[in-house]
């Protein structure tokens, strides 16, 4: 039902107009990528989303996103989203993102994470994902001087150079947050095409076509639809082996490795709401006078902002640290001095129930301050100058030998000199790869690639001439 105001259509990729002009550039054929053209059938499915035949790679990393600086180039027009929306509504447009990101991300096997933008124009040449100078998907805007389109969203990959899954919002309308035109609900509407969703046929949508009023959460058939292309969320790797679930079954922190004084692991998630990860550690042997620091770390990984706390045997907590509102965050608890031998408790869960309480963080136990064990080859104490033997006092040979000096190599070292634990004998209470060293993976390794042609890296003026304009979707 439309409420009041006209009937404002998201954007205009589905007929291929351009949101400036209203009129259909002449290179893009209607409905020329609604349909996959290489054999891939359009996935149109029972329930009322649809979805395009185009997603983001997700198997060995996460998605990111960056808002661009004003003044770039930003399709048909130059962004001006940040003074803009600075000046009319504050900080919280951003805060608008962040909530929509974290929408789509909670309720699929995705996360998106925040990274900072290089200023770049829109499409500039580069990796569609991946990139290092921006985000996957990058949210701009400028007046389209148009009064009927509130934004242009391009599909995922692969279409043209960068510009996959990048929105672009017509600042010409008279946005607010939480009443029309609601920032927020045309941002969640975008961010489901930037993830691969087409327009859905069922009303109550949040992908429904047309803007019906404030609508801040997602329906059930957008979160079929994204669970479609991702899948439904799944716990990570330790929590499906049964560790950290609970305070009798804890993920066991690793030792670092010797002569390090950091241990990492990686790839943690809380995966649903009211989730607790649950994390012990013995200190390890050498360790004299350190203060631990334990830290859960969201920062490039996804939108949790995570809660950790240090928790007696009991369960009782003994200090608590988080950021409620800040995505992505990494907090920290500094327990002190610790002993070798001495065992601590933490739990992670989210600052705050239902808002950037879901995705994935690492977790690190950092000793600082203190004494560094280091190798047995470095740590051997000076061989004392060994003494010369005095000849027995009550006996008197015949012929007295000289004091003959004892080797070095026969003296038995002081009893005094530190013995570090050795690497060799020290077995990881947990599979190898959860120590310091694991690859991340927001940088996964990978296989050799033939080599692309080069036109697909370079951006010059004759291949922006030639771009087809894919702004897609709506
Ligand atoms: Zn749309």
């Amino acid at each position: 039902m439309t409420i009041g105001h006209p009937r404002l259509r998201w954007l205009s990729h589905r007929f291929g107009l351009n949101p400036v002009q209203g009129v259909r550039p002449s290179r893009i054929p209607p409905y020329s990528l609604r349909c996959g053209v290489e054999s891939l059938e359009c996935r149109i499915v029972l329930s009322s989303y649809q979805l395009s035949v185009n997603q983001w790679a997700t198997g060995t990393g996460h998605l990111t996103y960056s808002i661009p600086a004003d003044g770039v180039y930003w399709n048909h027009g130059v962004n001006a989203i940040n003074s803009s929306f600075d000046q009319l509504l504050g900080s919280q447009w951003r805060t608008a993102i962040a909530q929509a990101i974290s929408e789509w991300s909670s309720v699929a096997n995705i996360d998106i994470a925040q990274v900072p933008d290089q200023g770049l124009d829109f499409d500039y040449g580069g990796l569609a994902q991946g990139d290092p100078r921006f985000g996957d998907i990058r949210i701009g805007g400028y007046n389209f001087q148009n009064p009927v389109v509130m934004a242009v969203t391009a599909t995922p990959p692969p279409f043209g150079y960068t510009q996959a899954g990048d929105v672009q919002v017509n600042l010409g309308l008279n946005w607010n947050l939480g009443r029309d035109y609601d920032f927020q609900t045309v941002i969640l509407h975008e961010l489901g095409h930037s993830l691969g969703l087409e327009h859905s046929t069922d009303p109550g949508s949040m992908m429904f076509e047309q803007y019906e009023g404030v609508r801040q959460s997602l329906a059930p058939d957008d979160i079929q639809g994204v669970q479609a292309i991702y899948g439904v969320r799944k716990p990570d790797a330790l929590n499906a082996q049964g560790f950290g679930l609970s305070m009798a079954a804890p993920v066991a922190i690793p030792q670092p490795v010797l002569g390090a004084r950091i241990s990492i692991i990686h790839a943690l998630s809380l995966a649903k709401s009211n989730e607790a990860d649950y994390f012990e550690v013995k200190v390890p042997q050498g360790f004299i006078g350190d203060q631990l620091v334990v830290t859960a770390s969201a920062g490039s990984i996804s939108m949790l902002s995570p809660k950790i706390s240090q928790i007696g045997s009991d369960g009782s907590v003994i200090q608590a640290v988080s950021t409620a509102g800040v995505w992505g965050a990494s907090v920290s608890v500094n327990v002190g001095q610790v002993v070798p031998g001495q065992i601590l408790r933490f739990r992670v869960d989210a600052a705050e129930s239902g808002r950037f309480d879901i995705g994935g963080y690492s977790l690190t136990a950092n000793y600082q301050g203190g004494q560094v064990p280091v190798p047995p080859v470095v740590t051997v104490a000076p061989v004392p100058v060994p003494l010369p033997v005095s000849p027995p006092a009550v006996v008197v040979p015949p012929a007295a030998p000289k004091p003959v000096p004892v080797a070095p190599a026969q003296v038995v070292q002081p009893v005094t000199t530190p013995v570090p634990a050795s690497p060799v004998v020290t077995k990881p209470t947990r599979p190898a790869f959860f120590h310091l060293g694991r690859p991340d993976r927001s940088k996964p390794v990978k296989p050799a690639k033939p080599v692309k042609p080069i036109k697909k890296t370079i951006n010059t003026m004759a291949n922006k001439a030639l771009k087809p304009l894919i702004i897609r979707h709506i």
